[in-house]
């Protein structure tokens, strides 16, 4: 069996740089509180917890004057003031597309823009991003909940990170139509665009997809749709031990991909075990 890798595929640099922030901070106080799950992957927070990490599910269950930690998706505006009050230290590991895309959101507020969010309305991200806005906002996952009869006078769209670039500009060509001015941020993650167009290089040269990431990973999602999309048998795993053999049989060349929250040890484990079988 022929092995492919996606190049680029496995940990983003936003991630990456999370991770090591959590080590460092491990290291240096013992216990550290992430609101929420830092990383879309839970063997990875597993390993994480054995260090120190504690996960909880407000602010207000951070033991006053420890350590807490920001997520790469960020936090809401209220949460982050309640973290900043309780805590000794707050590591921020936001990463820098999503703050660029929380600033965004609040600069076209300011300019009285109404503020046109592409992306799933209950992740992290898009609350924390909306936080930031202070007037009308909209959250739409596709161009399909778009009212062609509805009339805007000013509109300033902007996308959830991990979204598809074609379904931003789909959603930007409905609502230009229905718009007196519009202004558009491309805020799709660039690590996101060069794992996604991965997968399509890697789709017409092999047999069959392996995809490994996180079940609650919204770019590993994404590069599963995309697989599927073109046609290619798609496997989504989240741990090696659901390496699927009838799944394999008959193919010659397996490509691999990962999403942006996946630590490079699974995707070794991953593949030390494809090459065994
Ligand atoms: S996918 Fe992009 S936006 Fe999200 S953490 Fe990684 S680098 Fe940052």
């Amino acid at each position: 069996m022929n092995l492919v890798m996606a190049s680029p595929t496995g940990l983003c640099f936003g991630v990456r740089r999370a991770i090591g922030q959590l080590e460092s901070a491990l290291a240096e106080y013992g216990n550290v509180y992430s609101l929420g799950s830092p990383i879309h992957n839970p063997q990875e927070v597993e390993r994480l917890s054995r260090l120190g990490l504690r996960l909880v599910e407000s602010a207000s269950d951070v033991p006053c004057g420890r350590v807490s930690f920001v997520r790469t998706h960020g936090v809401t505006k209220p949460e982050m003031e309640a973290l900043a009050k309780r805590s000794r230290v707050v590591i921020d590991g936001t990463c820098s597309h999503v703050r660029a895309t929380q600033n965004r959101a609040k600069s076209l507020s300011r300019e009285g823009y109404r503020v046109v969010l592409l992306g799933d309305s209950k992740h992290p991200e898009v609350r924390a991003i909306m936080s930031y806005i202070a007037g009308d906002s909209l959250v739409i996952s596709g161009k399909d909940e778009i009212d062609e009869g509805a009339r805007y006078e000013r509109l300033g769209v902007l996308s959830q990170t991990t979204q598809m670039e074609a379904s931003l500009a789909a959603i930007v060509a409905k609502l230009i139509l229905i718009t007196g001015e519009i202004k558009v941020y491309n805020t799709v993650c660039r690590a996101t665009i060069e794992r996604q167009k991965s997968i399509r290089l890697l789709a017409p040269n092999v047999d069959g997809i392996i995809v490994i990431g996180g079940e609650s990973s919204a770019n590993t999602r994404k590069l599963v749709e995309i697989s599927e999309s073109l046609g290619v048998s798609t496997l989504w795993v989240e741990l090696v031990g659901e390496l699927d053999r009838g799944w394999l049989e008959g193919k010659r060349s397996i490509g691999v991909a990962a999403g942006g929250s996946t630590p490079d040890w699974l995707i070794n484990d991953l593949t030390c075990k494809l090459q065994t079988l």
